[in-house]
């Protein structure tokens, strides 16, 4: 495979430009705040389902608290027909009123009883109430940190768009200096080699894996073409040869 020796230099400006498109889409995919929003709206599906059920918890203790409410105006009721029964005077018999009397004593115990449970019932009421309020307040937090995030994220995003756009315009620029076959060659090796298809040797050192390449190997480059496109024995991308390339 045959390229000018600029052609091959406008391969490495190639990687570079593929390379910095790379670090950006990786820059896009892990932002931050992508982390941050995924942790904020796990944690909101959490306030959600707590704050239902605070608000479930705070309309059984209305029930309750109406149904205690109702045992205590039966009992007080039945007092008070006790009462009128004892004021008409038209109970006589002295066992009928000492009954009565009785009954009074023993309601009125029974309604001091069950008012306890009305305040009782009543505290845990305003706790609850209390608890639906302090999740909303927090859900509301959450809420104004997410569309904070997101408009972070935004911007973050399009910062990067715009950058890539502009290294992608370069890019069409410097693809256009390649030949197709080295363009094609490249693109395949960058799919199969991590992104990285294209290196320059330094120092006798294939840029792209790191390796030292060998006596012979060097020699082979040294007598290749400069047009010829040579590439790395060790791990088979092309090598571009540059005046600092220890030949
Ligand atoms: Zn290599």
């Amino acid at each position: 495979m045959k390229a000018a020796p600029h052609a091959q230099q406008r391969l490495i400006d190639l990687q570079e430009l593929d390379s910095s498109l790379d670090r950006l889409a990786h820059r896009r995919r892990t932002l931050p705040e992508l982390a941050e929003i995924e942790r904020l709206e796990a944690s909101l599906t959490e306030l959600r389902d707590a704050i239902v059920a605070a608000e479930t918890a705070v309309g059984d203790l209305d029930r309750e608290q109406r149904k205690a409410e109702q045992d205590v105006d039966q009992v007080r009721s039945r007092a008070e027909r006790d009462q009128k029964r004892l004021d008409s005077g038209q109970v006589t018999s002295a066992k009928d009123l000492s009954n009565i009397q009785n009954e009074i004593t023993s309601l009125q115990r029974r309604q001091g009883d069950l008012e306890e449970v009305v305040l009782e019932v009543m505290e845990r009421r305003e706790e609850a109430d209390a608890r639906v309020g302090a999740l909303r307040d927090e859900r509301a937090k959450a809420q104004e940190e997410l569309t904070a995030l997101a408009a972070r994220r935004d911007e973050a995003q399009r910062s990067i768009d715009d950058e890539a756009e502009m290294t992608r315009k370069a890019r069409a620029g410097v693809a256009g200096d390649v030949p197709d076959d080295v363009l094609a060659l490249y693109e395949k090796l960058r799919a199969q080699f991590g992104g990285v298809g294209a290196a320059v040797l330094h120092r006798g050192s294939c840029q792209g894996c790191r390796l030292a390449l060998n006596t012979v190997d060097l020699n082979r480059i040294r007598a290749a073409a400069e047009d010829e496109v040579v590439r790395c024995e060790e791990c088979r991308r092309i090598l571009v040869r540059t005046p600092e390339s220890g030949l």
